[in-house]
């Protein structure tokens, strides 16, 4: 069934995961919720030590709910396996140290999520794990500073809040020339949650894992916090063993709430990624913006990587609105957010309901003017995660809301 099921699209995928079999029982997945299991004889408890899947035993081990959600998530992915997690964040803590110990070195990309840059740059160093941020413009120096202690080359593409791309084949590409050198294999791991699988599809470019936060696009109703990693059954053993001893595993009920909505997945983000190109372009002429970053612009500085590498140019659009005489860049900014009816200011991103944000207030909050210039990021700047809402409708608001500046 599992073969078959590959041909199938994401939508298909999403609703009906790898059961596609006269299946006797409820067509919902049931919530399990439930820490610990009944063996029916003791023989259980030997048959679970000697491996045996299809024993359960703890819930933080594992759950028939979360499982479901797992296989379903790899198999959309078009990966071996999955692991599910209680937030992003322990998805991509768990993934990095399943694989790195004391004396080991990383290589990142400096543009990524703030939660993975600051804990890469201010926790990792204290376990005596360095990492070497590349610029992703120079990405050629991942083969020239990778060393024999180098576990991992880890990627974000776009970025937040600019929206920039990383070029993954080339990644892989300098991470290979670098193996070359080494006689060695470094994992390749790249944080997919902007764009999701429905929109880049990064198994294809040969990256070894994908991690992603499940809070985002995955779950898209701003009720549920959950990451997942996926990748080779071999390499998610090491994820799930350490899983288990740092207990980031998913709930049982968030899990649910994932698996559910995913059934929804395809026809969410594909409306979000619509209604993103099209208030990016309205936007872009509004004479109150001074630039727009959208990958899906010909205007956008990566807008010809991006066409390379993905299929859809996703659902987050950056504005950089434009000083007055009233009021400085950053007041002008919230201004327009405090305007907004429709859409919510509110950090996060990839919910069904439009959502606003200050890059310097949140995301980009207490950096210094020099780590914002590297980052790209202006006091003017407004990210928009676009929802699914009548685009006649945003188009409305924001145009109400740019008229007070
Ligand atoms: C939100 C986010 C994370 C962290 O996920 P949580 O679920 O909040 O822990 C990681 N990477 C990116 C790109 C994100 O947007």
């Amino acid at each position: 069934m599992k073969k078959n099921s590959k041909q199938l699209s994401i939508a298909t995928q999403a609703i009906h995961g790898s059961k596609l079999y006269a299946f006797k029982g409820p067509v919902a997945t049931p919530i399990y919720q439930t820490s610990t299991y009944r063996f029916e004889t003791s023989e259980d408890a030997v048959r679970y030590a000697k491996g045996d899947p299809s024993v359960y035993v703890y819930s933080r081990y594992h759950n028939p709910t979360v499982h479901d959600v797992e296989e379903k998530i790899a198999l959309m992915e078009h990966g071996e396996t999955a692991a599910l997690f209680s937030s992003g964040m322990a998805a991509i803590t768990t993934a990095i140290l399943a694989v790195t110990k004391s004396g080991d070195n990383i290589i990142s990309t400096s543009a990524l999520y703030g939660g993975t840059y600051r804990w890469m740059r201010d926790e990792l160093p204290k376990q005596n794990i360095t990492v070497h941020f590349v610029d992703a413009q120079h990405l050629e120096d991942i083969a020239r500073i990778a060393d024999k202690r180098t576990t991992i080359v880890y990627i974000e593409t776009p970025t937040n809040p600019t929206l920039s791309i990383v070029d993954i084949s080339e990644a892989v590409r300098c991470t290979k020339k670098a193996e070359k050198r080494l006689g060695r294999h470094i994992l390749t791991m790249i944080d997919n949650t902007f764009a999701t699988f429905l929109n880049q599809d990064p198994f294809q470019f040969g990256v070894d894992v994908i991690t992603e936060s499940a809070t985002k696009y995955l779950g898209g109703h701003s009720d549920i916090l959950s990451g997942v990693v996926i990748g080779k059954e071999e390499y998610i053993k090491q994820v799930c063993t350490l899983r288990k001893y740092h207990g980031g595993c998913a709930d049982p009920f968030a899990a649910y709430l994932l698996g559910r909505s995913l059934k929804t997945f395809e026809l969410r983000v594909r409306k979000q990624t619509e209604n993103a190109l099209v208030l990016a372009r309205v936007l872009e002429k509004h004479k109150k913006v001074n630039r727009v970053l959208y990958p899906g612009l010909p205007s956008h500085p990566h807008h010809k990587i991006a066409k390379k590498q993905m299929t859809g140019f996703g659902g987050m659009v950056t504005i950089e609105v434009k000083p007055s005489k009233r009021y400085s860049p950053v007041e002008a900014a919230a201004k327009v957010c405090d305007t907004l009816t429709i859409a919510v200011n509110a950090m996060s991103l990839g919910s069904v309901e439009t959502l606003v944000s200050i890059p310097v207030y949140s995301s980009h909050v207490f950096m210094s003017d020099e780590e914002l210039r590297r980052h790209g990021v202006t006091a003017g700047m407004i990210r928009i995660s676009v929802g699914v809402e009548g685009i006649e409708d945003l188009i409305a608001d924001f145009e109400k809301a740019l008229a007070v500046i």
